[in-house]
């Protein structure tokens, strides 16, 4: 779509919008097929990816045409989500779900936010033809965050908006409307460090690549699949059943990260600060408290078969019974 002689300024006005809508950092990406990626997606699909994640296996994902026809621009938002008191395994006696799941879902709040965002777009530009992508189409996220200049991907291969962290999710807003693109962020800058690769219990890390055959996160949330025995063990040995934060704590981008807004992810949750011995094993109490959170993506029997590897071999409370 063209501007035309439009004095309206849309790529000023929605950059001021979506950080008034609670994105901590926003940038402007061209959409040019993701071409460089290729050899890098097909080894990592070969690699395991295809098996575990058969919904990544498209070659669509390097091509934003083909999830909106006549894209030019992509707005990509850093929607920051931790908070100081969300401390995965703080609450005494209480297990490990990563900070992304303490609150409500995220893809309910972002996707509604963004398309607020492109709706009041429209109200100035009615032409305008856009398409929000929060986890539900297989684009590139963080190739499109670096593109339009958010940060870097680390070695833990995760999106680092410099002081800003890394607890924070991405959204693509893809428009079919040319804007001034910003600078791709070059480089990296984690230097010499490697603290997330010796912080990772399972070798799933090596610089800028994770092996997700080996990443407690693939078995406790994204697959039902049998893990490896290290992976089982070191389930057990850390208390993560529900994703692992392991390689962004060690961070020191993390040290004093964008917080999410409080008002924005409610209190502290029954699920996350419960004793293990507390949490909810049957079917209806966990369909309960997982109402309304990302965790409901978690079939029941999935957390089950997880919290025996984990608990099973900690012994701990081993008297839960877990049918
Ligand atoms: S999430 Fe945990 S298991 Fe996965 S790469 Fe990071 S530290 Fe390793
Ligand atoms: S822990 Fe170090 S190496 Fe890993 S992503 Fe952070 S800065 Fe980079």
């Amino acid at each position: 779509m063209a501007l035309g002689g439009d004095s309206f300024d849309i790529k000023t006005w929605l950059h001021r919008e979506a950080l008034a809508l609670g994105f901590y950092r926003v940038g402007f990406a061209t959409c040019e097929p993701f071409t460089s990626e290729q050899v890098r997606r097909t080894e990592w699909l070969t690699a395991g990816g295809r098996e575990l994640f058969p919904y990544l296996d498209r070659a669509d994902s390097l091509e934003p045409e083909y999830w909106l026809a006549g894209v030019r621009t992509a707005l990509v938002g850093f929607f920051p989500y931790a908070r100081p008191e969300a401390i995965p395994g703080a609450a005494p006696g209480s297990l490990k779900l990563s900070r992304y799941l303490w609150g409500p879902d995220y893809h309910t709040i972002m996707k509604g936010r963004m398309k607020m965002l492109l709706e009041r777009a429209q109200e100035h530009l009615p032409n305008l033809k856009g398409r929000v992508c929060v986890d539900t189409a297989p684009i590139l996220e963080r190739q499109f965050a670096v593109r339009a200049g958010l940060g870097w991907q680390g070695k833990h291969t995760l999106l680092i908006t410099g002081k800003g962290g890394s607890w924070g999710f991405l959204g693509v807003l893809l428009l079919d409307i040319e804007l001034e693109p910003d600078q791709p962020f070059q480089g990296n800058r984690c230097g010499a460090c490697t603290a997330c690769l010796d912080a990772c219990p399972s070798g799933a890390l090596s610089p800028f690549r994770l092996d997700p055959n080996f990443c407690l996160s693939t078995f406790n949330l994204e697959t039902e699949q049998e893990p490896p025995p290290i992976v089982t063990r070191m389930m057990a040995a850390t208390g993560w059943v529900a994703g692992c934060d392991l390689c962004q704590d060690v961070c020191p981008w993390n040290r004093s990260p964008a917080w999410g807004d409080p008002a924005l992810w409610g209190g502290p949750s029954p699920l996350h600060t419960s004793p293990a011995a507390d949490l909810p094993c049957g079917t209806a109490q966990w369909q309960k408290r997982t109402r309304g959170t990302a965790l409901r993506r978690v079939r029941h029997r999935h957390w089950i078969a997880t919290l025996k590897r984990v608990m099973g071999e900690s012994g701990g409370v081993s008297h839960i019974s877990l049918d």
